[in-house]
């Protein structure tokens, strides 16, 4: 689905297109003007639908019409109209859909389901159509059932103790028919699911996973589909944990390093989510030339000094006194390279920031001299998921068909 590339300019027009958070009306309303050319009916529209098939060119406008309504609740018809690009007729024919299909509601005076001849504002159905996230990681299991603006129905968590491949699969599939057993058949309707250790995202494979190691490119997807018969979408988790935390972020380039026994990284460039196979592997980047042994066979990699931090889930002060230096090292680097305006710190270590704070903030200002970065701490705790389950909810609105 995605297109992987070694110029990522060439991913950046897809990325706005189908990543750009729908819930920020400021980038909803670039996003918008940018659509309007393909979905304008008067505006070379007609010769673009001689190369496009017509039931694709009706669910590209249903869904330009549910994110619109996902993005600004209460919204009337004639703001749709406008911002869509669409006509009178076209655009009351997607909303007569979306109600047939109990995707939306309408609200007259304030009241829900009112009656009388004034058009009322839509917004989207809260009690039908869900989305789901889930996080697939060593230490446990959760997930959150979402509506479509991402709010929380239901959440699940359970242990993921196991010995091997098929332990570590049949967890997974126990966990998620809880959550499929609690809802009607095809309520849920796309899953996003974080997950730790390599990943494939375009392929959907779980290319290996922490402490399992029979655990080799396992087609999670394929797998997970055939059984509960729903979109779903395998992403890295920092991207989910930064996909969440933009929400809150007001900034035009953001870096997020997930620091626990490894070390994951996500960045977004004016809003973008970067993303490629490959890419941001920063766990073995030098950062002290020389310095101490990494599993890799390397010396001086950044997870030479992240991963003694935490031992069997206890926090090792010696060792987090010497992950200071090296790691604000690293990133007032990534600051430099993606002129980062903030950076968020995520993961477990996390949970053990009042140790470290004071002096990684003193030293990355060491290096960084008149250069301000924003540093936010935070352990991050859900994020993933609820990353996973707005992406969901963002592909849902994306693959509609009326
Ligand atoms: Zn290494």
């Amino acid at each position: 689905m995605f297109q992987e590339s070694s110029d990522i300019r060439e991913l950046l027009p897809y990325f706005r297109a189908t990543f750009a958070l729908p819930f920020l009306i400021r980038w909803q309303k670039v996003r918008l003007r940018k659509s309007n050319s393909s979905t304008n009916k008067g505006n070379g529209c007609d010769s673009l639908k001689k190369y496009m098939d017509l039931e694709d060119m009706s669910q590209a406008n249903c869904a330009s019409v549910l994110r619109v309504i996902q993005a600004h609740s209460g919204i009337s018809r004639k703001q749709i109209a406008d911002m869509t690009g669409l006509s009178w007729g076209g655009m009351t024919k997607i909303v007569n859909k979306l109600f047939e299909h109990e995707y939306i509601v309408e609200e007259k005076n304030g009241v829900p389901g009112g009656f009388g001849r004034t058009p009322g504002l839509l917004s989207l159905n809260r009690e039908k159509h869900f989305a789901a996230g889930a996080d697939i990681n060593k230490t446990g299991l959760s997930a959150s059932v979402t509506d479509l603006l991402g709010g929380i129905r239901r959440q699940y968590f359970a242990e993921n103790i196991f010995g091997d491949k098929e332990g570590l699969l049949c967890n997974i599939s126990h966990f998620f028919e809880k959550i499929f057993q609690d809802f009607p058949e095809g309520e849920i309707e796309a899953v996003g699911i974080a997950m730790q250790g390599g990943i494939d995202a375009k392929q959907g494979i779980s290319v290996s996973f922490p402490g399992c190691r029979d655990w080799m490119d396992v087609p999670i997807v394929h797998i997970l589909k055939e059984k509960f018969r729903t979109e779903i979408d395998l992403e890295h988790d920092p991207d989910c944990m930064l996909y969440c935390e933009l929400e809150h972020v007001d900034a035009n380039h953001v870096i997020l390093l997930r620091l626990d026994r490894s070390i994951g990284m996500a960045a977004a460039l004016n809003g973008t989510i970067l993303r490629a196979k490959g890419i941001l592997e920063v766990a073995h980047c030098t950062v002290v030339p020389g310095g101490k042994a990494c599993r890799c066979g390397r010396s001086g990699c950044l997870e030479a000094y992240i991963a003694p931090c935490l031992k069997d889930g206890k926090i090792q002060k010696a060792a987090v006194g010497e992950m200071i230096a090296p790691l604000a090292a690293a990133i007032h680097n990534l600051t430099c390279i993606f002129n980062a305006d903030t950076v968020i710190l995520a993961g477990e270590l996390m949970r053990y920031s009042s140790l470290f704070e004071g002096r990684l903030r003193l030293e990355i200002q060491k290096l960084q001299g008149e250069r301000k970065t924003e540093i936010i701490f935070t352990d991050g705790a859900g994020s993933a998921v609820t990353g996973a389950a707005l992406i969901a909810a963002s592909r849902a609105v994306e693959r509609i068909k009326l």
